[in-house]
């Protein structure tokens, strides 16, 4: 016996950690416990080897160590017994919500801590040094009003005393482009001072979200002092009204406390104009009775409207006829804001109603769409455009389209279409208890005030600007207009006599008598891309357009020749789009121009150059690169990217979601969007109005 043990257990000990493993786990029977463990299960292999190993191998000294390490490994007090499986479940879940508990519990605490540091009970006021032109400022201007030349933040810091004697950048409007810009900025190169009526970056992409509720207001919105605190700036809550280009002054309006307007003057050595745009009223009468979606406030009022409809809908006192009425809502544009509107109405209606409204309220209900064009969202991929009309189909919502509105009235809204078996224009009504009105941009009027005084302005729906994002007209490099309220002037072909100077010059010839070879005609071409980035596109193939417009054949272009081919060019571009994408780019490529500019600055000023085309020598014409357009349609979402799109149901919603989750402005506004959608889950959205 006592051999046969030895071998078991001088394997025991040689393979100790996983054996002893093995034999904690075995149940132990009475008196096999080994020859279960090692001798492969047969008794007969088990002694022979035991016994040849033991007796052959292992001198008396070395048994007796061996026997000291059985008896240290092997207790031979019983093991307890095996628990059942149910008791190893309740003790793992047991330790599993121990565990759970404590470091909830240690968040908990630590939150609360952490809570505890945001409290301040000693007042913070101190001395602090302001400046006496900035309680008193100077007057002066055309107008004689009080110039802001100094604030009365200047001296609240070090890092704002730094920056006070710096060029003075002021930024108008708080939207994509300037809060792009903002965040781009170099902190310490300019004297910063944003200018708006509104003191919040307003979200704009999820905005028809927060119409309906399924979205919080405030979880759309970032306070910009936030963001101008970045770059040590300030911010004044009024409007521009005027610039005087020569006096390099911006007439501002703001009201009081006592609610009187004030006006006074902003001086700037470069400013930046982004204020956006305005609803497009197309001249259509009765707009008063339309609410439009532009700002947090106007989705405040639809909120309350459409709630307000719901609850008078169900009072005793309210007809069939006007409940069906209350119920009509009509949605004028079938553009992306029109189209998700309508979506987010339909979801919170088919979703939410039935919920805590009578039922019969869900049959009454009815959603209209009146679109000018042949399809809604036209501007994007066909097969977008009509997967957005059938799932606007099975959703009974229902698309007027080739329809224009002529005239809006309190109740009903009248429209003309082309009558479907007569063919001609006929004139309709839709009774309706809310109207929507959405039908593209304008201009705002300062921007009309500003583009009357420039030479070179003639666009009525934007202001003009050249490729570096000046405003046309304005002196060079003093102005810039970005986002909504501008439009990027690609005139390729007016610019051909100073892309043919290079040329001229080394041939010393005029430009308009040169003959260009195709050597000639690649310099060009670069020169072109190099101006107007947005061509290159269609300068590709350099071969085959020298080809093409040689039309005689003589293997040069002359001037007229080239103008045509550039005209061409001119015809095939087209105006950027009104989007927050292109201003979110634009705001960046300027903060990162102003930052090279701030860096040339110094060695400038040490040579005496202040003169010439600075923004082209220090940076690069702006390029806008298209990401993509995405649209929430119901339940369901639409992706386009360069005519390759993608739509999908609830996937896709989560992908939308996603896709303006990490875009969102900030880690604030991320957290309450999340707080936003969970709560939608599980409580429904909010239908309250106050
Ligand atoms: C409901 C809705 C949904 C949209 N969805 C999308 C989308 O999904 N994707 C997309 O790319 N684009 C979308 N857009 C378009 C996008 O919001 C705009 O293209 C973008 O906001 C333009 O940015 P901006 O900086 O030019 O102007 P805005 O963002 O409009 O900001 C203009 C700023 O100027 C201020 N301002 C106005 N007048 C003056 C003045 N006189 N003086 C000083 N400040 C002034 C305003 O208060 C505001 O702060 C949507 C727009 C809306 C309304």
């Amino acid at each position: 016996m006592f051999p046969r043990q030895a071998t078991s257990l001088s394997r025991v000990y040689n393979v100790t950690p996983r054996a002893s493993l093995l034999c904690r786990r075995l149940p132990r029977t009475s008196n096999t416990p080994f020859r279960t463990s090692f001798s492969n299960g047969s008794p007969s292999t088990a002694s022979k080897r035991a016994h040849s190993a033991g007796s052959a191998t292992l001198p008396s000294s070395q048994l007796h160590k061996s026997k000291s390490a059985v008896r240290r490994l092997l207790s031979t007090s019983p093991l307890p017994a095996p628990r059942s499986r149910i008791l190893r479940y309740a003790y793992r879940t047991v330790a599993i919500l121990g565990t759970f508990v404590a470091v909830t519990g240690g968040f908990v605490v630590a939150f609360f801590i952490y809570d505890a540091t945001t409290y301040n009970e000693e007042p913070i006021a101190s001395d602090i040094p302001v400046s006496e032109l900035a309680l008193t400022p100077r007057r002066g201007g055309p107008k004689n009003l009080p110039i802001a030349d100094h604030f009365v933040d200047d001296d609240d810091c070090a890092e704002n005393k730094s920056v006070k004697h710096k060029p003075k950048l002021v930024i108008l409007g708080t939207g994509w482009g300037s809060v792009a810009l903002l965040k781009q900025l170099n902190p310490k190169d300019y004297h910063v001072v944003v200018i708006s009526p509104s003191n919040t970056f307003l979200f704009t992409p999820m905005l028809p979200s927060a119409t309906v509720g399924t979205l919080e207001l405030r979880s759309l919105v970032e306070p910009v002092r936030k963001i101008v605190r970045r770059v040590h700036g300030h911010f004044l809550k009024a409007k521009a009204e005027d610039v005087d280009f020569s006096e390099k002054l911006i007439e501002c309006s703001a009201i009081d406390a006592t609610g009187k307007e004030q006006r006074f003057y902003v001086p700037y050595d470069k400013l930046v104009v982004g204020v956006g745009s305005v609803t497009n009223p197309h001249g259509v009468k009765g707009l008063e009775h339309c609410h439009f979606l532009k700002d947090i406030s106007d989705a405040r009022l639809i909120r309350n409207a459409v709630v307000r409809n719901l609850e008078s809908a169900c009072l005793p006192t309210t007809t069939d006829e006007e409940r069906r009425r209350l119920l009509s809502f009509v949605v004028c544009g079938g553009g992306p804001t029109g189209v998700e509107f309508a979506a987010e109405l339909f979801d919170m209606l088919n979703e939410d109603l039935c919920k805590i409204f009578p039922r019969l309220l869900r049959n009454e209900i009815s959603v209209h769409v009146i679109q000018s064009r042949s399809h809604i969202l036209n501007t994007y991929d066909e097969a977008l455009s009509q997967y957005a009309e059938q799932r606007f189909a099975h959703d009974s919502i229902d698309i007027q389209t080739n329809s224009r509105v002529k005239e809006v009235q309190a109740d009903r809204i009248l429209f003309s279409t082309k009558d479907d078996e007569s063919g001609k224009v006929v004139t309709k009504e839709i009774p309706m208890g809310f109207c929507l009105w959405s039908t593209g941009v304008a201009q705002t009027d300062f921007c009309k005030r500003l583009a009357s005084k420039l030479d070179g302005q003639n666009n009525k729906h934007a202001l003009e600007t050249d490729t570096h994002l000046r405003l046309t007209g304005a002196p060079l490099g003093d102005v810039y207009a970005i986002g909504d309220c501008a439009t990027v002037q690609n005139n390729v072909s007016d610019h051909i006599v100073n892309f043919l100077r290079t040329t001229a010059w080394e041939k010393g010839k005029d430009p308009e008598q040169l003959q260009i070879s195709y050597n000639d005609w690649r310099g060009v071409a670069r020169r072109v891309k190099q101006r107007f980035p947005q061509a290159a596109n269609h300068l590709r193939r350099l071969d085959r357009l020298f080809e093409q417009y040689d039309a005689d054949k003589s293997g040069t272009l002359d001037f007229g020749e080239l103008s045509e081919l550039l005209h061409q060019i001119d015809s095939k571009l087209t105006s950027l789009p009104a989007t927050a994408q292109r201003a979110n780019q634009q705001g960046q490529y300027l903060g990162r121009k102003f930052n090279k500019i701030a860096q040339a600055a110094p060695g400038m000023a040490l040579n005496d150059v202040d003169y010439g085309d600075i923004d082209d020598a220090v940076y690069k014409a702006f390029e806008y690169h298209h990401l993509g357009s995405l649209a929430y349609v119901g339940n369901a979402a639409i992706f386009d990217y360069n005519g390759y799109g993608l739509s999908g149901g609830l996937l896709a919603v989560y992908l939308w979601r996603g896709v303006y989750f990490a875009q969102s402005v900030s880690f604030r506004t991320r957290a309450l969007l999340a707080m936003d959608w969970t709560k939608r889950a599980l409580f429904g959205r909010d239908l309250m109005n106050f």
